[in-house]
């Protein structure tokens, strides 16, 4: 077949007619490999982010269920012709229809590029447009109307002239061979928004960073997260359409399925209401988009891609501003209603501490790094001498950061090591209790203070654990979270499958 995109890297299309029906022809050069088309092609996961679902075999002589996104035909088809990596033949046929249409799709390898030429012969007219890809050749029309008029179109040499309603349009970007793979991971902090576009599982192509807002509760956190996106997407040099979607890790109870946030204390002047935060991401970005828990987002990545990949069962210990923690069992994160893994409301002390949820002796009333300052304010009030204030002013700071613990635990700060010692020992009491009742393999650490102390944490924490162990055989291991500050991104991105 002749290959005009060879020449300069775009989308070539053509649309035309014959005996009254549509030929949709596209010509793409993607920058990967043969192999790697073909499985983008083939593969329904692979499919299903980018194209359409496809269920059944995709074998020769198998047959399958497809619906495709950008035109939402759906129906069954059969593979007529399979030749690996070159060349697939498939007849499918629209739910209720009689007839059907043919695709081809002949891929051929250059160096470590592949041109791929597709045809799809026996469309009815009015949906060759979903076929888009096609639209590179026909630019004209997308520049001069609008979603919802008619426009006519240049039919191919040899064609016959007809209408394409613009408003099924959809344009399918020049590297196709990316699709299914690019996603943006949001991490939602109390103080930061940060952004991952990541390809495939954690390949980052761009970052961005901004301040969450202190003001305008949700709807502003929101506007604050679609420019972010947007800009980090720029970064990535990629448009926020062309993402499969958009993952976001938040603090607070989140509720996946509905897509809502409530009970937020901390962010941007608080909201208590669930807040219908994915659909209005939905409406400002323009994909796909998922919200979690921050903990069991990134507890997820740890799972899938970090420190508890070879775990069957763990205890995530994210150790920051709380105490947060996930469960998982079997490979599977156990979330009971929706509210499970709240490690740092496991009573430590019996009438102990006051807790920043109002409750006594929780874990986080020792372990939390609010409760943690507060403890110190007070003590230092009554007289103790620390240099933990002295160390937050000199670095600019208006708390205690994960850094200034670590200034004053290196100068030896008296008040600072008591604190942590009893943070470590809150941590190493919930989770030894955690371990006497689930018998689990390990304990995976992160968090803002978790992943500055590290590997040092760690072994402090499995020290600590020991004694309150029941069964004197079992000594699970106590290790840091690998994927560091990016992890609550790249679980988020996660999210989105
Ligand atoms: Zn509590």
């Amino acid at each position: 077949m002749t290959s005009n995109a060879a020449e300069d890297g775009r989308i070539l299309g053509s649309l035309g007619s014959a005996e009254g029906k549509g030929i949709v022809r596209i010509e793409d050069r993607f920058e990967t490999e043969i192999d790697d088309v073909w499985s983008a092609l083939t593969d329904p996961a692979r499919l299903a982010r980018w194209y359409g679902e496809v269920e059944g075999d995709l074998r020769l002589g198998g047959e399958y269920r497809a619906r495709v996104f950008a035109s939402g035909w759906e129906g069954t088809g059969r593979v007529q012709a399979c030749e690996p990596p070159l060349r697939m033949l498939v007849r499918g046929k629209e739910t209720n229809e009689t007839g059907g249409n043919e695709t081809e799709v002949v891929l051929t390898a250059d160096g470590d590029q592949t041109m791929v030429v597709w045809e799809v012969r026996g469309m009815p007219l009015d949906q060759l447009s979903a076929y888009g890809a096609g639209c590179r050749s026909t630019s004209k029309i997308s520049a001069t109307t609008s979603p919802g008029e008619i426009a006519e179109t240049t039919p191919r040499p040899g064609g016959t002239s007809f209408t394409l309603p613009i408003n099924t349009w959809r344009c399918t970007p020049g590297s196709w061979s990316r699709l299914g793979w690019m996603r943006a991971g949001v991490d939602l902090g109390g103080t930061k928004i940060d952004v991952l576009i990541i390809e495939r599982e954690r390949e980052v192509l761009g970052r961005m960073r901004r301040p969450t807002p202190t003001e305008g509760g949700a709807a502003a956190v929101v506007g604050a997260i679609a420019r972010t996106v947007a800009d980090a997407a720029d970064a990535a040099a990629v448009r926020v359409d062309q993402l499969t979607g958009v993952g976001v890790g938040s603090p607070g109870a989140v509720d996946t399925a509905a897509g809502t946030v409530g009970f937020n204390s901390n962010l941007a002047g608080g909201w208590t209401d669930p807040y219908p935060f994915a659909e209005e991401l939905v409406q400002r970005v323009g994909t796909r988009v998922r919200v979690a828990n921050d903990v069991a987002v990134a507890a997820a990545a740890e799972l899938e891609l970090g420190a508890g990949r070879d775990l069957r069962s763990f205890l995530a210990v994210w150790w920051g501003t709380g105490l947060g923690g996930s469960v998982v069992l079997a490979g599977r994160r156990w979330e009971g209603n929706g509210a499970a893994g709240e490690l740092g409301h496991t009573v430590v002390k019996l009438g102990g501490r006051i807790c920043p949820c109002g409750r006594r002796g929780c874990a986080e009333a020792y372990a939390g790094r609010a409760a943690m300052e507060a403890r110190a304010r007070q003590l230092h009030e009554r007289g103790q001498p620390t240099k933990l204030f002295d160390l937050m002013r000199k670095t600019n700071r208006d708390r205690l950061t994960s850094g200034v613990w670590e200034r004053a635990l290196k100068e030896d700060d008296r008040l600072a090591h008591e604190l942590i010692d009893d943070a470590y020992d809150a941590i190493a009491a919930a989770s030894a209790s955690v371990v006497n009742l689930l018998d689990i393999d390990g304990i995976v650490l992160g968090g803002g203070l978790g992943t500055r102390f590290g590997t040092n944490a760690a072994e402090r924490i499995r020290a600590k654990m020991r004694p309150h162990i029941f069964n004197p055989t079992r000594d699970p291991p106590v290790r840091p979270a690998e994927l560091g500050d990016d992890g609550g991104a790249i679980g988020a991105a996660l999210l989105v499958t």
